[in-house]
């Protein structure tokens, strides 16, 4: 059965995708070309990377917090051999925003490609892809108490709450953004108008300074917003949101949160956060097995009464 695209809405059974479908572009840090296939999986896969090395063999990294590695300027998995693929967190907001499940993602570089800098270039091959229904239950992490992490003057949090909400809070020195916060029960409607085409940002002073070490080879107005050293937006087109910068931020945390294995049933609050504070928070609150609880939804899916499965 193939379903609409319903997003964040709680949804009773897993969901992979109808067809194979294939999209290719360059790494921002390598500024490499590479080919994402994303191919559909059987019940509780998961979401797992298929990296293909030099020789085209396939090494298997599971889309979880326990295989993050660097989250420097990107969130980046690795598994126990050192093979790796960074950059995950835009098309893993894809995935989390189109409420799927099970999916493999072969990819032939150690990068994912950047395209315009926000999720637009996924959701819509995820689209292309169709959802289709599977025969087990999904599966949520319920937030059942207050969990912390603070970082200097940064903090991240979940707590409780009926529904899947983020609120996300940056402020920068610099005045082009300053201030900005987002408030937000999440659903697909949602990540798709105010989200997915927040574009990630940057100083052109640190992309020079990232340039001179090898990084950000592929970064360019086409796939960044970038301020320049006079504190304004340097694109042409301007902003695509009068608050692009926290939208991506906001963005970055649903990819960056879907790596808890399921979607959660909570509020995640974070000031001044980013890839390192939400893999953080994440590590904290699977730690903790009094935190939350793994729930199934009932048969019609309409209430959010759950049955425990676990803890
Ligand atoms: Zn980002």
């Amino acid at each position: 059965m193939r379903l609409i695209n319903t997003g964040f809405v709680l949804r009773n059974l897993q969901t992979t995708i109808a067809k194979r479908v294939s999209v290719s572009g360059a790494g921002v840090h390598s500024g490499a070309p590479v080919t994402l296939s994303f191919i559909p999986a059987a019940v509780d896969t998961g979401i797992v990377f298929h990296v293909m090395d030099s020789e085209g063999v396939t090494h298997p990294i599971k889309a979880h917090v326990s295989q993050v590695g660097a989250t420097d300027l990107s969130t980046k998995l690795t598994n126990s051999a050192g093979m790796s693929v960074s950059t995950i967190e835009h098309v893993m907001a894809a995935i989390a925003g189109s409420a799927i499940d099970n999916m493999v993602l072969e990819i032939n570089g150690p990068e994912v490609p950047i395209f315009d800098g926000s999720s637009t270039a996924f959701l819509a091959a995820l689209d292309e892809a169709e959802l289709v229904q599977q025969s087990a239950k999904r599966r949520y992490i319920r937030i059942l108490k207050h969990s912390r992490v603070e970082s200097g003057t940064s903090w991240a949090e979940f707590i409780p709450y009926d529904g899947t909400r983020y609120e996300v809070e940056i402020d920068f020195e610099t005045p082009v953004i300053g201030h900005q916060k987002f408030s937000g029960d999440m659903n697909d409607t949602v990540f798709r108008r105010e989200i997915s085409r927040a574009r990630t940002f940057g100083f052109m002073r640190d992309v020079e300074r990232l340039w001179a070490v090898g990084l950000a080879l592929g970064s360019s107005l086409d796939n960044s917003l970038v301020i320049g050293d006079d504190n304004t937006v340097i694109n042409p087109g301007g902003l695509r949101y009068p608050d692009e910068f926290v939208r991506h931020k906001t963005l970055d945390a649903i990819g960056d949160l879907s790596l808890a294995g399921a979607p959660f049933i909570g509020c995640y609050r974070s000031y001044r956060g980013g890839h390192r504070l939400n893999a953080t928070i994440l590590r904290a609150l699977l730690a903790d097995s009094s935190a939350f609880e793994i729930v199934e939804m009932p048969q019609d899916g309409s209430s959010m009464t759950s049955v425990a499965v676990s803890h």
